[in-house]
């Protein structure tokens, strides 16, 4: 935030005083950058802790630490987690007590600056509802009665009621709010289509909000099961519908802000499949790991056979890797690993094609529709690759690393019913090359 913006909120702030309003800003970290006189009024546990650059974590740490019970207690971070979230994603204002009054909390985007805070006392009554619900302010319709009218505004969800034409009469607050319309005469007997093109009106229109239109239409002919519809802002509603329930041919929506739960979904989602990447994942080479492979394995090993293609295996192992590690160190070991594993990668790219860490310093390439042949010229190219790689650094000055190859192909005929035959071959042609000499190929 610059300073004349800054400056602003000050004098901002100080206005909010003299209304008696609370004001709190925060930066886009959630860490506290300016409040007023009412704010710590209204919260005196801040008075002498908050400071500027203060995470919000810590302002609701003392505002717990004084509310809650000796039981509650020990669930305090996760109060203080949620209480961080909601801070973010907070649209609607809502109420709660504090120290024996009453208040009621906004919270507002700053423009990409963070967010604002502003408490005011109230009465312990849902203010503005009566405004709302005055007749001389919002005449009802006369399908809905004043009783039901004030059950529905008492409702967080957005609802709105149609006639028998499915033309909107009366919407509560909170579907107002959702749909940025500022009053019941907005509805203008309009279809729920047209109020919600009216709440992208002015907005980049984005592939959600064609396909929140696209939906809208499918409702046309098939009703009943809910759907959710993009708003602008990356806000989500969920709607359901509630027909034939009234004589009168009216029918209610209700409409449920459901932006935090989609929110968190893509959250769990993303970590998930990031969960599922470490699982088959090797940490120091970033290639598959053991339990990939044997799954890859698997499958290829059945693919082959059903179509009678090849599938060959390569197995490398390093040579004399201990006498590397006790030489030079183990880290040394890990980055030689690391260069090796990322020669096999950069060497073998065929789409279906598997390069895994097997374990210590051994490395398994799978490569389906291979044969004999192109599998020994592309081992044997590795291997000199890997040869004429220069290892080494300052401290260990050039370091020469050799690998051995073992191949195996499984072809037509030559199908076993285990795919651990494969690997148990090439494992014994790796043998036959550490015991051979060495830094060569050798085949089963
Ligand atoms: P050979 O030529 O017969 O393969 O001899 P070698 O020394 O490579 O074989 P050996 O199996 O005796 O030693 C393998 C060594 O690899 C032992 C182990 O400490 C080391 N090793 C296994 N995993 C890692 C690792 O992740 N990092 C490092 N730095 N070393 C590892
Ligand atoms: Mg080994
Ligand atoms: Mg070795």
């Amino acid at each position: 935030m610059n300073t004349s913006d800054e400056a602003a909120l000050r004098t901002l702030a100080t206005a909010l005083d003299q209304l008696e309003v609370a004001l709190c800003v925060f930066d886009e970290e959630d860490r506290t950058l300016l409040w007023n006189d009412t704010f710590l009024q209204f919260f005196p546990e801040h008075a002498g802790h908050v400071y500027p650059g203060e995470h919000y974590r810590e302002n609701l740490r003392r505002f717990y630490r004084q509310r809650l019970s000796e039981e509650e207690l020990p669930s305090m971070e996760r109060y203080i987690d949620d209480g961080v979230l909601r801070h973010r994603s907070q649209q609607r204002s809502y109420e709660f007590d504090h120290h024996g009054y009453r208040v009621r909390v906004a919270s507002l985007p700053l423009g990409g600056h963070g967010r604002v805070r502003l408490w005011r006392k109230t009465q312990p009554l849902l203010t503005g509802m009566q405004d709302r619900l005055n007749p001389q302010v919002a005449p009802l319709p006369a399908s809905i009665s004043p009783d039901a009218a004030t059950a529905l505004e008492s409702l967080a969800d957005g609802v709105l009621m149609v006639d028998e034409h499915d033309l909107a009469i009366w919407a509560n607050h909170a579907f107002l709010v959702l749909y940025g319309l500022s009053g019941i005469a907005d509805l203008a007997r309009r279809h729920f289509g047209d109020i919600y093109a009216g709440a992208w009106l002015g907005e980049e229109p984005t592939a959600r909000y064609t396909a929140g239109l696209a939906a809208l239409k499918e409702r046309q002919r098939f009703s009943g099961a809910p759907y959710e519809l993009a708003l602008p802002h990356d806000r989500w509603v969920r709607i359901v519908e509630l027909r034939g329930t009234q004589a009168n041919g009216c029918s209610f929506f209700s409409h449920m802000d459901v932006t935090e739960s989609r929110r968190q979904q893509e959250e769990l989602r993303l970590l998930t499949s990031r969960l599922e990447s470490l699982a088959v994942t090797d940490a120091l080479t970033g290639l598959a790991n053991r339990r990939r492979f044997d799954e890859v394995l698997e499958a290829e090993w059945r693919r082959a056979q059903r179509a009678g293609t090849t599938l060959a295996l390569l197995m490398m192992d390093v040579d004399h890797f201990k006498h590397l590690n006790d030489t030079h160190g183990h880290p040394f070991g890990d980055e030689v690993l690391k260069r090796v594993g990322s020669v096999l990668a950069q060497r073998v790219q065929r789409t279906g094609s598997l390069v895994a860490r097997y374990g210590g310093e051994e490395f398994a390439v799978l490569l389906p529709g291979t044969d004999a042949q192109g599998a020994r010229e592309l081992a044997e190219s590795i291997r000199q690759t890997v040869q004429d790689l220069v290892h080494g650094n300052e401290r260990t000055g050039p370091v020469g690393v050799t690998v051995s190859i073992g191949m195996a192909c499984a072809s037509d005929g030559a199908f076993n019913a285990y795919s651990a035959m494969l690997v148990d071959m090439a494992d014994r042609a790796l043998y036959e090359a550490k015991r051979t000499g060495r830094n060569q190929v050798a085949c089963a």
